[in-house]
């Protein structure tokens, strides 16, 4: 059906699959014979009850979350986590972060709030267009855990290889590439992702934290939502969760698996990004602004190396209808970010565009 939707190369709040789109539309009125919108449940009912026990075990199965984890929806964003980290793992009050772009950048400033942070390394000089060295000797025998964004949402760079953290806990912000690809949960002590940016909509968070890691001896200070252990004890409804997303956001795991899983996803994100990737790489006009070997699947920015004729793009790309792909300030041009729901042939609709505005304005 053609409902007039457009190409959404949006950061996030982002595309979602169309599929998942109507089945909410054709259950809005009345969930299931309930009578009632997912919206308007009682958070303790039943019917409830199941679709955040299904949500769960379908993100289990998909990502095969060891037992030994616990999966938490949490509200408050990716920037709650920032502070909550910090707060419950910093045992002995010492943390090693890398600095590869925005996301990392506010995590640290946060961090430092609670503890000493020691920053393992930087790509700040070239403006977040790398990932900085592997750095194990500066790790400190007390620090409680390395922290990494693994993809830099506003940079567009990801982690090919996860960091060696000398045997302490690595801990991931996963926000812009959650479910993008198969991930090995047990190399991690603690994942977590902000749903809107490659899942659903927006407000909650997904936390994959080890068992070992929850804490029952945390500072009487901490306040209780701040606590992994009051979300853990409480299958994440200690208060009233964020029901319509944990909703929504159970019909895109079904749908990942019905689609094949996490590798099926990994070969379409792949074949999307190379439509882009090829595409600058042969451009007299455009160019990626990061180095090629740590390029996000993503999250991918490009300039033209000219302010003005940049600001042109983006209007053009308006008009050929597609939107949200001005880059953020801090990196300027544009950016195309290629979610898993984002179909190849937005990409090459995206990258015909741009070709013929190449060709207008060689
Ligand atoms: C968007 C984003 C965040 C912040 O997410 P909120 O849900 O807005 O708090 C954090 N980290 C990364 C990598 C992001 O892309």
């Amino acid at each position: 059906m053609n409902y007039g939707r457009i190409y959404n190369f949006s950061a996030g709040p982002a595309t979602m699959p169309e599929p998942v789109l109507e089945e909410i539309r054709d259950e809005m009125m009345n969930y299931r014979g309930s009578g009632m919108c997912v919206m308007e449940m009682s958070h303790r009912s039943k019917v409830y009850q199941q679709i955040i026990d299904e949500a769960e075990q379908d993100l289990r199965d998909l990502m095969g979350i060891p037992d030994n984890y616990k999966v938490l929806f949490i509200q408050g964003g990716a920037t709650l986590q920032f502070a909550m980290i910090p707060m419950n793992l910093m045992k002995n009050g010492v943390a090693c972060y890398y600095e590869t772009g925005a996301w990392s950048k506010k995590a640290i400033a946060e961090a430092k709030k609670y503890g000493e942070v020691v920053v393992l390394g930087s790509s700040k000089d070239r403006n977040y267009s790398y990932i900085p060295a592997e750095n194990t000797a500066d790790i400190p025998d007390n620090a409680d855990y390395v922290y990494i964004c693994e993809n830099e949402t506003i940079h567009g760079t990801t982690w090919q290889k996860l960091p060696d953290t000398k045997g302490k806990v690595l801990v991931s912000d996963q926000s812009s590439m959650f479910l993008s690809k198969p991930c090995n949960v047990s190399d991690y002590g603690l994942i977590y992702a902000g749903v809107q940016k490659n899942v659903g909509p927006a407000g909650m968070v997904v936390v994959i934290i080890r068992e070992d890691l929850i804490r029952d001896d945390l500072p009487a200070t901490v306040p209780t939502y701040m606590d992994y252990k009051i979300h853990a004890d409480n299958g994440s409804m200690y208060n009233t969760p964020n029901c319509w997303a944990i909703y929504c956001c159970g019909k895109v795991f079904k749908y990942l698996k019905k689609i094949g899983g996490l590798e099926a996803m990994d070969k379409i994100n792949q074949e999307k990004a190379k439509v882009m990737y090829d595409f600058l790489d042969s451009s007299k006009l455009f160019k990626g602004t990061v180095d090629k070997e740590v390029r996000s699947l993503m999250n991918i920015p490009f300039v033209t190396g000219d302010k003005d004729l940049d600001a042109k793009v983006v209007a053009y790309t308006k008009e050929c209808g597609f939107e949200n792909l001005k880059g953020h300030k801090s990196v300027g041009g544009l950016r195309a970010s290629t979610y898993n729901a984002m179909p190849k042939e937005g990409v090459e609709a995206l990258v015909e565009c741009l070709k013929k505005f190449e060709a207008e304005n060689a």
